[in-house]
């Protein structure tokens, strides 16, 4: 492989197309937040209304991860990560996605709750004179003849009725709402050690969600292509004589040591590339600004590298380690103007003066 090529966009590699590797991640990140913001909003306010049947939100959550990771909602194909992941919350290595099945039984408890708590509403007045007749809600099943809807109220009954008519519950004298619903409904998982990296407001929106991809490995490096017989050999494109996986490729590659080496200089750090994760975790900095932006310095490294080794696969240029660090160093620097403008300590402003000086 020649190595040293600086113009990257000069050997018949168009640019369309690496700028299409780059979009991948970003465009990724930028669909999670319409499919919460937009579509999720949507599926919440009728859910809090209607019970929707299981076919309707199957088609929903099925729209939306194709959506997530392809870009339309036409083609069906396998995904990086699995949808029930996703829905996790984000201390759980999910993406905080509401899981609209568990979304829509604790938004129907609401009426359960009404019908339990005998509510000053016409309709639970009605529901207490037409269906159960003084007949004891706990206890309560529902003709066959009844209709779906009054069935499903009863369906939901019975998941809830473990929390909902728990005498501790009850004394504790609170309303119930979906959101105390869908927390007895979505159990407490493991907390993941890499959580604080997604909530890092100096990582650019990409970057978090590919540390998000990288943290469970689910790139789509060339030992899990071997492993499902998509390739036939496994040779990193980066240094050309060992085998690509994570650790290889971001950490322990000759080429991506020398930019590591580039960038702790710059941010005058230890980096100890073995246990990045931990590292961070247990750096000891003067302020969390500081080791938000070591991290987003870590982070934006491992996303160009990523970037450059699709670019040696296409066109078998691998770039010098210097132009690398050079990009980062660049976004991280605008990163660092665009988001610390306000409540920045005078600690962490002379640290980031002394790092934009250092460029
Ligand atoms: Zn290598």
């Amino acid at each position: 492989m020649n190595e040293g090529k600086s113009n990257l966009f000069s050997n018949g590699v168009p640019e369309s197309l690496m700028n299409s590797i780059e979009e991948a991640t970003g465009m990724k990140r930028g669909r999670a937040t319409l499919i919460k913001a937009v579509f999720h909003s949507l599926h919440t306010y009728w859910a809090r209304i209607f019970n929707l049947p299981k076919t309707v939100l199957n088609k929903i959550d099925a729209m939306c991860r194709t959506f997530l990771w392809h870009g339309n909602e036409a083609k069906e194909r396998p995904a990086l990560v699995s949808w029930d992941r996703i829905c996790k919350p984000v201390k759980q290595g999910g993406l905080g996605f509401k899981n609209l099945h568990k979304w829509n039984i604790a938004s129907i408890g609401k009426y359960v709750w009404w019908i339990e708590a005998k509510a000053d509403h016409l309709w639970v007045r009605w529901v207490h004179a037409i269906y159960l007749k003084h007949q004891n809600w706990h206890n309560y099943n529902p003709s066959p003849s009844s209709s779906w809807a009054w069935r499903k109220i009863c369906w939901v009954k019975e998941i809830l009725k473990q929390f909902l008519f728990e005498a501790s519950w009850k004394a504790t004298g609170q309303q119930y709402t979906s959101k105390i619903g869908y927390r007895w409904l979505d159990e407490e998982g493991m907390k993941v050690v890499w959580h604080p990296w997604m909530s890092n407001r100096m990582l650019q929106p990409k970057h978090t969600f590919f540390i998000w991809l990288v943290a469970q490995n689910r790139l789509l490096t060339q030992d899990r292509l071997l492993k499902m017989h998509i390739i036939q050999a496994n040779c990193c494109f980066l240094c050309g004589s060992e085998e690509e996986n994570i650790d290889h490729l971001f950490f322990n590659c000759l080429f991506s040591k020398r930019c590591l080496n580039l960038l702790a200089q710059w941010l005058q750090v230890i980096i100890h590339e073995n246990e990045v994760i931990h590292w961070w975790i247990h750096l000891r900095v003067r302020s969390l600004l500081v080791k938000h932006i070591i991290a987003a310095g870590v982070a934006t490294l491992m996303y160009q590298i990523w970037y450059y080794r699709n670019y040696c696969r296409i066109d078998q240029v691998v770039p010098r380690p210097v132009i690398v660090f050079q990009s980062v160093r660049t976004q991280v620097c605008t990163r660092i103007r665009c988001k610390t403008e306000i409540g920045m300590s005078s600690i962490a402003k002379k640290w980031t003066d002394s790092l934009i000086a250092r460029m």
